[in-house]
């Protein structure tokens, strides 16, 4: 009986893949998502691909073999002045495969894999290219702006407050979509950048925005570029929906405790990637006992200031509009989970509600929902200034210099660097004179 069950099995087996053989799939276009270091390449295609991809050299070329394929209409070609590639060609290969080749301008590295259909798209194979020579491979903090020369004078050795704000979604993953057909990967792009323009307007601190155009990024490269921007706060912004389209309002998160504490536990199963860690300490060095406490110390700072930024953010989103949830929510979402980046997502109202469809759309509203955003954080490191920064630098208290003082000593009264007294003050030495006003920054 079971004998006979697994040859009817492997019979059926051996059936349905002789079927998905006979039946050539369609390869039926081509979209491209550009990256700063990496283009993505998108065949619609009717079912799991069967496909080979290899590199030839003298010209550089890339070749993508689809096994028993046909092409339904012609490719669309990269832009003219696309980095990675000129021409795309294809033709019949093997009588029954498709070829398609690829003629490009820079060393590559190529990386292909099949995605399952979902709401937006069909089967599909994917094909991400990454540039070689890139230097923005690296996503080192240096390349990330250079917009704010003006301010930079101010605030010479006043270090910035950098914020990371993470428009969701991108490039092939589109996100919710309106009943009008808005996607939010637009809209909230369109949200981060209004509110990345006011950070930079502001003196003393200086956004990073973490997607800088249609592409998608994975969730813990999101986290990465935060990390090497050396940000002090990352903002997820996105737009929610729900099958009923009554349902309205913004929503602001921070990470639940079993989301936090799994990838805790992770980052510290992998010694490497918890070495840049917890303000300098390098884990690394450190026995697993101190680690785990150094790794919930740092967690729960980081806990604490999310959770105080994403309050004042979501007041501010009461007072431009309906809030889906009074409280602060708490959930396991990916990009929440750095232990050592304070992190809040905002939804910041349901693409899904035509009403909101259509605020979403404002540019009015787009700039109210990323000026209650931008206050919140302000607020925030204003009234908590990291050390050094311009905030902390003039949030200062007063100190008038008497006999015998010395600066060392006046910095441990306050609890400060002698360092940061210096900055705040532009002293060249330790020299202080009696009656001099200081300036005493906070923190
Ligand atoms: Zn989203």
């Amino acid at each position: 009986m079971l004998k006979n069950k697994k040859i009817l099995i492997t019979l059926g087996l051996l059936l349905l893949s002789l079927s998905v053989y006979a039946q050539p799939i369609s390869v039926n276009s081509l979209r491209y998502w550009t990256a700063p270091d990496h283009t993505r390449m998108v065949f619609d295609v009717t079912n799991t691909a069967t496909h080979q991809i290899f590199l030839i050299d003298k010209p550089a070329r890339l070749v993508i073999d689809f096994h028993n394929a046909k092409l339904k209409s012609l490719l669309k070609q990269p832009p003219k002045d696309h980095p990675l590639f000129s021409r795309v060609r294809s033709a019949t290969h093997n009588k029954k495969g498709l070829r398609v080749v690829v003629d490009l301008k820079a060393e590559v590295n190529p990386k292909s894999f099949s995605l399952n259909p979902n709401k937006t798209y069909g089967h599909r194979l994917v094909i991400d290219l990454y540039d070689k020579t890139s230097k923005s491979n690296k996503y080192s903090a240096k390349a990330v702006d250079s917009s704010k020369q003006v301010t930079k004078s101010v605030t010479s050795k006043a270090r910035d407050i950098v914020i990371a704000i993470d428009p969701g979604h991108g490039g092939e993953d589109p996100g919710a979509h309106g009943p009008r057909g808005t996607k939010e990967k637009k809209v909230v792009f369109d949200i981060s950048k209004r509110l990345a323009a006011l950070i930079n307007k502001k003196p003393g601190m200086k956004a990073v925005l973490v997607r800088k155009g249609d592409y998608y990024i994975k969730l813990r490269k999101r986290m990465e570029i935060a990390r090497a921007a050396k940000a002090q706060l990352f903002v997820s912004i996105h737009a929610d929906a729900f099958k009923n389209p009554k349902v309205k309002g913004a929503s602001v998160f921070t990470v639940s405790k079993r989301g936090a504490s799994s990838e805790a536990a992770r980052w510290l199963a992998q010694h490497e990637n918890a070495a840049d860690l917890v303000g300098g300490v390098k884990l690394a060095d450190k026995e697993d006992m101190v680690a785990t406490v150094l790794m919930d110390l740092s967690q729960k700072n980081t806990k604490e200031v999310s959770r105080n930024i994403a309050g004042r953010v979501l007041r501010n989103f009461k007072n431009i509009g309906h809030l889906h949830s009074q409280n602060v929510q708490k959930a396991g979402f990916m990009v929440l989970k750095s232990p050592d980046i304070p992190s809040i997502l905002v939804e910041t109202a349901f693409i899904s509600n035509p009403d909101e469809e259509r605020k979403l759309r404002s540019a009015k509203h787009q700039q109210k929902m990323a000026r209650a955003i931008f206050k919140g954080v302000v607020d925030y490191f204003k009234q908590y200034p990291p050390p050094n920064t311009y905030f902390a630098l003039n949030n200062a208290n007063k100190h008038i210099i008497s006999r015998g003082e010395t600066l060392s000593g006046i910095a441990d009264q306050y609890g400060v660097s002698m360092r940061s007294i210096k900055i705040a003050n532009a002293l060249a030495s330790n020299k202080i004179q009696i009656g001099q006003v200081l300036k005493i920054p906070r923190g």
